[in-house]
Parts: C-alpha cells; sequence; structure tokens
C-alpha cells in the first residue's frame, strides 16, 4: 500500500502551515497525485527546486481528501489511481465547487479519457512520459491564468456581471457558478467587447499554444456557458459567426448585432 488514509483532518494539518509559509514567500503549492513513486518523487524534487510548494497523494481517495481542503494553486492529477481513478477525483472537486486549476497526467493511448477529463472541467492534461520543462511551462502557464485576474475587478458586459475570482455570473439577484473554463471563457468574450474571438484565439487563452484542444472543446464550453447564461436570465448571448469564431452580444435576440459585427 503506497501511502496510509489519515483522511480530511491530517491532510488539512498538514496544510495548514505550508498555506502560511505560502502567503509569507508568495509560494505557489501545488498537490501531486501520482501513485507511481517513480514518477511523483522527481516531479517532487524539480518542482520543489523550482520553489513550488508540493504535496504528494499516493491514491485517489487521499488526494481527493487534500484537493477538497482548497488549499492549492493547481492540482496535478494521474488517471490511472488506485482507490478512487483520477476522472472520478476531479469530478467529486468540481461536484463540491473546488475550481482550482487541474493538470490531468494521461498515457498516450488514453484519449478517451484526455477528451472526457476536460469535459469533466480538468484546465489542460500532459501526456506521459513528459519531460520536466514541458510540465512546468504548463504549471506556469495554469498559475499565470490565476493571477492575471485583477483583484476584486468586477467585468460588465451588457445585463451581466462576471467575478472572474469566485466564478460567479450575475445578472440582477440572480446569480450561478461557472466553471474555470466558462468563467475563463466568459471573461475573455467579455474583454473583446463587441469583438469577435477567434476560435484560434480561444484556445490559445484557454489551454495555451502547445495543446491538442480541438474545436469540438470550445462548442463544448460554449454550450455549456450559454446554458448558464440563459439560467440566470441574461440578455447578453454568446454568438456564432460561422467558421471565424464566437462574440458576446447584449440581446439575446441580436441577429442585427451578429450581421453588424461579421
Ligand atoms: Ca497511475
Amino acid at each position: 500500500m503506497p501511502n496510509q488514509r489519515f483522511g480530511k483532518d491530517f491532510c488539512f494539518i498538514i496544510s495548514e502551515n505550508p498555506r502560511r509559509a505560502r502567503k509569507e514567500k508568495q509560494q505557489m503549492k501545488i498537490l501531486v497525485v501520482e501513485d507511481e513513486k517513480y514518477i511523483a518523487k522527481p516531479i517532487e524534487q524539480v518542482l520543489k527546486r523550482n520553489n513550488y510548494s508540493v504535496d504528494l497523494a499516493y491514491d485517489g481517495e487521499y488526494g481527493l481528501d487534500c484537493g477538497l481542503t482548497d488549499l492549492y494553486d493547481i492540482i496535478v492529477l494521474d488517471i490511472m489511481l488506485p482507490k478512487l481513478d483520477g476522472l472520478a477525483v476531479l469530478k467529486e472537486l468540481r461536484e463540491n465547487g473546488i475550481e482550482t486549476p487541474v493538470l490531468l497526467l494521461t498515457a498516450k493511448d488514453q484519449v478517451g479519457d484526455k477528451v472526457k477529463g476536460l469535459d469533466s472541467g480538468a484546465d489542460d492534461y500532459l501526456a506521459k512520459p513528459f519531460d520536466n520543462e514541458e510540465l512546468l511551462a504548463r504549471l506556469r502557464a495554469l498559475g499565470r491564468r490565476k493571477s492575471e485576474l485583477a483583484p476584486g475587478g468586477l467585468l460588465r458586459f451588457g445585463d451581466i456581471e462576471l467575478n472572474p475570482h469566485t466564478l460567479l455570473l450575475s445578472r440582477g439577484d440572480k446569480s450561478g457558478k461557472l466553471t474555470l473554463k466558462e468563467a475563463q471563457l466568459l471573461e475573455l468574450l467579455m474583454r473583446r467587447k463587441n469583438m469577435t474571438a477567434s476560435k484560434e484565439l480561444i484556445i490559445e487563452k484557454l489551454w495555451g499554444y502547445d495543446t491538442d484542444a480541438e474545436d469540438g472543446n470550445i462548442e463544448y464550453h460554449v454550450s455549456l456557458l450559454r446554458k448558464k447564461l440563459a439560467g440566470v436570465g441574461a440578455q447578453a448571448a454568446v454568438g456564432t459567426i460561422r467558421g471565424v469564431g464566437y462574440i458576446l452580444k447584449e440581446e439575446a435576440d441580436g441577429e442585427k448585432n451578429r450581421k453588424r459585427h461579421v
């Protein structure tokens, strides 16, 4: 058995001090959930050398307990894990409102899992084997997305407001929680104001340059975002510019808007 399971209390206790340390040193805290010690240990070493604070979990249940403390800046999550697989961990985290960016580790033959992972709210994935520089680059990209958001800055467009920190979308008295990807997509469209966001731009901003994310990934997140917008009764709506990309329109009945901006 790779490690003993101590439960949520233990994870909270070991995480208290690192959190204080992180505040003092501005150190990013990363949870690595990986059962293969020959992979997990070198990851821990390279991350520590690069000034990250690292906790390791060797099975899915323990990883989930740690992730649920919401003390981590990024979670590196293997898919094939004992006790609870990575996709189940991810699902539980998102269902419990934990929006910590997740980098999935996948084997090369797990293409289906990769797609399922992105659909379940993972933010990026890395195929094993990978080199350290690539891992560090992915983590920097995920960390940057978090820190690029101005503190307390609410974004407004038409009748909607987005808090990029709490991922809360609101219109008047109504509000709904977005996933990280939905919030990033909406934020991008809001910042573009009345300009089209091309699919290439959306992929670059949400998944980074070096990614296998495809149009299907965008379409999926757009359809989820549209449901959330409808859920708060927003007039603002995501319009499709066929063959080009997407645009945020002020009115749901926005055929004129769409044509004007083509
Ligand atoms: Ca594994």
